[in-house]
């Protein structure tokens, strides 16, 4: 018998997956985390049937979640992820020569079930760069006042526990953890299925910020493929071509300077979400 895993990317699109196995099934505090292999993916991390990550496409995502924002801040030195308890984000982050890398993942069980089923991920958490503190990235970032250089929000999508994290307050309080020269980044969802949000997201984020931009990235499993991510910054203008670097001297398998500039051309279409 096959067996298939479906995920609604909207209420009215559902993308299925075929499967070998499911590995691991729990119900955590906070959502219903499963870990499947799949045929075409490989295996793959679900929060409440919504995938969050694949082996096959992981890469993308997570570079372009680490590596615009870094690079646009050019000298950062201590970086914040709220959320990211894959470690995925981390692990991008580490390439880069910062002294300092701290994540806050609310649910323990999420970076739990990323040592166990996503080692080449989870291979973050032992750099001795890395500190992990299990507790809600929306209190944890009201206690700091311009102590992160760069700060990247990878959260699931907004909906129970990461509700707060797509709120004006929130990202005030991100603007104030940030130090002078400061660049901060989120994951804002589909152009297609979350239209609203994007719109709403940019638009505090371009009355907190000096500088904001929205990039994309095409990410195969996530609903719509392509992908938004909404930067914004104290000093350094993102979608400057000057602020690229010249050469990326680690390994990647999607992020180069070239897709660095490209990823700022947005089409008309997400610009007239913007300017609504
Ligand atoms: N790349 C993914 C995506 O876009 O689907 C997100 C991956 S990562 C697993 C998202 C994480 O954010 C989850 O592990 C979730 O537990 C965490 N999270 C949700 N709300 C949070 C909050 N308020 N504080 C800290 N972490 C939170």
């Amino acid at each position: 018998m096959e067996l298939w895993f479906s995920e609604m990317q909207s209420k009215n699109v559902k993308m299925s997956y075929k499967i070998k196995n499911l590995l691991h099934s729990e119900k955590t505090k906070f959502q219903n985390l499963a870990v499947i292999d799949s045929e075409e993916f490989g295996r793959m991390l679900i929060l409440d049937d919504v995938v969050q990550l694949t082996m096959k496409d992981e890469f993308i995502y997570h570079e372009m979640m680490a590596h615009v924002p870094l690079f646009t801040h050019g000298s950062p030195e201590r970086v914040l992820v709220i959320g990211g308890g894959d470690g995925g984000t981390l692990r991008e982050i580490l390439k880069h020569p910062v002294k300092e890398a701290h994540l806050v993942e609310i649910d323990e069980k999420v970076i739990e079930a990323s040592k166990r089923f996503f080692p080449e991920l989870s291979v973050a958490f032992d750099d001795p760069r890395a500190k992990i503190f299990c507790e809600d990235g929306i209190a944890y970032v009201k206690r700091f006042k311009n102590y992160y250089d760069v700060i990247i929000v990878d959260s699931t999508d907004p909906v129970g526990p990461a509700v707060g994290l797509f709120r004006k307050e929130f990202y005030k309080d991100i603007f104030d953890a940030l130090t002078e020269k400061g660049v901060f980044v989120a994951q804002t969802e589909s152009p297609f299925y979350y239209e609203g949000l994007l719109k709403e997201v940019y638009n505090c984020i371009a009355e907190i910020f000096p500088y904001a931009a929205v990039y994309t990235a095409v990410i195969p499993t996530y609903p719509g493929a392509l992908w938004t991510f909404t930067i914004g910054s104290k000093q350094v203008d993102p979608s400057d071509k000057a602020n690229v670097p010249e050469s990326c001297n680690f390994k990647t398998r999607y992020y180069t300077p070239e897709i660095h500039k490209a990823c700022f051309k947005i089409p008309p279409f997400i610009k007239e979400i913007l300017s609504k």
